[in-house]
């Protein structure tokens, strides 16, 4: 419903208000909005932009021309939050087409521990089968096996079989995260060559597409142009031993790492859901097709070089073009489809380069931190040892495992000799216990008002998480000591992680941006309205949001 000001009463209030003297006579009512169209689009584009926060969004929004500008000209909510405290890849593609947080997805991290499991390797990756004897967390088996709740494009196939749901990304948990666990095809990036789920055969496509990128890498390429409007952000600032902000992308011959952490893993991504589009001839049949698309080079730029050097401002106009140029092709193939993209996470820049840029506070995480180090700390003050490690945890926050080799009450003093070393520390904004975060509601409400507990708690799953749950301080970046490829990251429970822009678009959608916060777990309810898909109701976390922004509703169709 809105308030509906008929054109006489208009007329008057103008009037009144002394106005209609100077104003042109209002031809009868301005022309309403035509509304989207109602039937279900034959195809559904999900792109998911790695490390791509709200904030890089709104300081590079007025520079796109190419696919990105048109996105703009749709739905857009540029204040989106992957509301939970573990701003991780796996974590947040799990949200995306899910309509779930992680409490729900149990995707809690990239990596959580089981102490308690009989391989050498304690710790798990979340898309990973570690049942499957030749899988380690670095090497794993690819599966979606932890993944707890359907996708999007599974719900589509058991609405009708015919659905195909078709992912790819340069990351194996970004396409198992939104794929599920029923793909038709599915591929990721592997030591310079796509590769797909044990026990398929590489379809033509990605035959063809890894034989255009073998020879490419052999060549090598130059860099790539500055774009006039990136020369403010060209400037060398020193992070440890590595010298950022001034990258071109130069590619040597042979080097695959060097094509992985560039503008050409999202244009090799894109090109390989082209020739699967028309390999499989997506959006050309009766029952709609779910294509996700997960471009991870901001991510690895990010992580590399930070989010305010020249590097990320070429690769903000190369993924503008390229966006721009996909879209071209699926309109050239008479496609009728919708896009939504959003991101798995925000970021934050190099702390270094912050801490010129006027955020003095920016900072590395103490090595302290590190499970090792707290162990030490923790058996001093109880005079409990293990021969084993006895603290697990990936980095210098996020989830501590206490080992399971000690008895309980053991292991409970443990924690809480652990908790008050944590909460003392300078760096720490919160240290939760796993009974303090069982115990807790889900939050409702608007994600950014959330306390932080409420964060913690949308990323919490009593079966995988820790026995405490750490959350450092704003502008603190979990990486005691930079090196090559790695001088910034993401994580945190702090809004510059967890805002990422949303954007729905289709042809006729009428245009409309709404600031108000929403959630990345409403994209799925979203679509699952477009899509005329019956849900059981309580299935998601998240709320239809009605894009339409005619006075028609889309979460209201039938
Ligand atoms: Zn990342």
């Amino acid at each position: 419903m809105r308030p509906f000001l008929a054109p006489a009463v208009l007329a008057l209030s103008l009037a009144l208000a002394g106005c209609a003297a100077t104003s042109a006579r209002p031809s009868r009512q301005a022309a309403a909005v035509a509304p989207a169209p109602t039937a279900p689009p034959k195809l559904v584009v999900a792109i998911a932009i790695d490390q791509f926060s709200a904030d890089s969004f709104a300081q590079f929004r007025q520079r796109y021309t190419g696919g990105l500008a048109r996105l703009q000209q749709g739905a857009v909510f540029p204040s989106a939050f992957q509301s939970h405290a573990a701003t991780e890849t796996c974590p947040g593609h799990s949200t995306l087409l899910t309509g779930a947080r992680p409490s729900r997805t149990g995707i809690i991290a990239n990596m959580w521990f089981a102490p308690e499991i009989a391989r050498a390797d304690k710790r798990i990756y979340c898309a990973e089968d570690e049942s499957d004897p030749a899988s380690t967390s670095r090497e794993p088996v690819v599966s979606a096996v932890h993944l707890k709740v359907p996708t999007l494009g599974e719900r589509m196939k058991a609405a009708n079989p015919a659905s195909r749901n078709v992912a790819v990304s340069a990351k194996d948990r970004a396409v198992m995260m939104m794929g599920g666990h029923q793909i038709d095809e599915g591929y990721w990036w592997k030591n310079g060559a796509f590769v797909t789920l044990a026990g398929r055969p590489l379809a033509p496509a990605a035959v063809a597409e890894n034989a255009a990128i073998a020879s490419r890498l052999k060549a090598g390429e130059p860099g790539y142009a500055l774009p006039a409007w990136c020369t403010g952000f060209d400037h060398a600032v020193q992070a440890g031993p590595v010298s950022i902000g001034t990258g071109r992308f130069a590619m040597e011959p042979n080097k695959p790492d060097q094509f992985r952490v560039s503008p050409r893993m999202d244009a090799a991504t894109v090109d390989l859901a082209v020739r699967l589009v028309d390999a499989l001839q997506l959006g050309k049949q009766q029952a709609p097709d779910l294509l996700s698309v997960s471009l991870s080079a901001n991510d690895y730029i990010g992580h590399a070089v930070g989010s305010e050097g020249a590097e990320m401002c070429i690769q903000m106009a190369a993924l503008d073009r390229l966006l721009g140029e996909f879209l071209g092709k699926l309109d050239a193939r008479g496609l009728d489809y919708i896009v939504v993209l959003s991101a798995d996470h925000g970021g934050l820049d190099t702390p270094e380069r912050l801490a010129q840029q006027a955020l003095p506070r920016a900072t590395r995480a103490d090595a302290a931190l590190l499970p090792a180090a707290l162990a030490k700390a923790v058996t001093a003050k109880t005079g409990i040892a293990t021969t084993g490690p006895l603290l697990f945890a990936d980095g210098p926050f996020g989830d501590y495992y206490v080992a399971r080799s000690l008895p309980s009450a053991d292991r409970a003093r443990v924690v809480a000799a652990l908790v008050p070393l944590l909460r003392a520390h300078p760096q720490v904004a919160a240290a939760f216990t796993a009974d303090e975060l069982a115990s807790a509601p889900l939050p409702v409400g608007s994600p950014q008002d959330w306390t932080l507990k409420e964060r913690a708690r949308a990323s919490f799953d009593p079966q995988r998480s820790g026995d405490v749950v750490v959350l450092l301080d704003r502008a603190v970046v979990p990486i005691p000591s930079p090196a090559p490829g790695y001088t910034a990251t993401h994580g945190s429970a702090w809004d510059y992680d967890r805002r990422v822009p949303l954007l729905f678009w289709r042809k006729g959608l009428p245009a409309l941006e709404q600031p108000a916060p929403v959630e990345t777990v409403d994209i799925a309810p979203t679509l699952a309205a477009v899509l005329g898909l019956g849900v059981p109701e309580g299935a998601f976390d998240g709320r239809c949001l009605d894009i339409d922004g005619s006075a028609a509703n889309s979460c209201a169709r039938k």
